[in-house]
């Protein structure tokens, strides 16, 4: 799944997410869906899932084995990880600049820093980020050690691999990007957003039952007062 920009468009700047994982179709459906699709095609985005496997070594395409100590479970090898990395970054691997963009290496980690607004906002500033999707009992700590810039997490649940903390932090990040939202430029800051409603204006879910009806306000035409009502319910929210 690779994304050639047919056009960039002006005024744009683009970021590119490689991803590292045994199961790269995983990333197929969702990037070619509205706002990604749109994204790539105006060269904001650009995203290649790399599969892991390419890089491991052997006829069985072994990415994984025992863990040291015992255990349950395997646990994903370094040298693939390491093997792709050199590959993806060149000769400019310590100084993570490639051709002058910079770059970001992430693990996914359930002990990593939990991704946030914030976080998402400085992601963004990078040109590149490569994001390494763990799986089984987890990935060598070496990766973290050596080779990962940051840990990343993306809750306290534990999920069976990197792939949807991966297009979670895609669609966190890309939606700071300028022109990916297009029209509809950011509704909420980090505070979140208000609540909304669209039409009908009264909807009876059942007869005889009260109807759900929407704040009058909105309805109100009165710009002030629908913002101050916006603000406040953002506030407890
Ligand atoms: N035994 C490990 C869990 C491994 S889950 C532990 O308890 O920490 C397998 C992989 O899924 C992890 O290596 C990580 O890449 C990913 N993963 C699972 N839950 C995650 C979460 N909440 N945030 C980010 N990545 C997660």
């Amino acid at each position: 799944m690779t994304t050639t920009p047919a056009k960039k468009a002006k005024g744009f700047r683009s970021l590119r997410f490689d991803i590292l994982t045994i199961f790269p179709k995983m990333f197929d459906s969702y990037v070619k869906e509205s706002l990604f699709k749109r994204a790539r095609e105006r060269g904001i985005i650009e995203m290649q899932a790399h599969d892991l496997r390419d890089w491991s070594t052997g006829r069985h395409r072994k990415v994984d084995d025992k863990p040291f100590g015992g255990g349950p479970g395997m646990v994903m090898k370094v040298e693939p990880i390491d093997r792709a990395l050199k590959e993806l970054l060149g000769k400019n691997r310590e100084l993570r600049i490639e051709n002058q963009a910079k770059t970001r290496v992430i693990l996914f980690s359930t002990r990593g820093k939990k991704l946030d607004q914030k976080m998402a906002v400085r992601l963004s500033k990078y040109d590149r980020l490569i994001l390494i999707c763990g799986r089984y009992e987890g990935v060598d700590e070496r990766v973290a050690e050596h080779l990962a810039d940051e840990e990343v997490s993306i809750g306290d649940y534990v999920l069976s691999g990197g792939e949807l903390p991966a297009m979670v932090l895609i669609e966190a990040v890309a939606r700071f990007l300028p022109g990916f939202l297009g029209k509809y430029e950011s509704l909420e800051d980090i505070k979140g957003s208000y609540p909304v409603y669209t039409r009908p204006e009264t909807y009876s879910p059942d007869k005889g039952k009260k109807a759900w009806a929407i704040p009058k306000v909105l309805t109100s035409g009165d710009h002030a007062k629908i913002l101050a009502w916006r603000k406040q319910k953002k506030q407890h929210s």
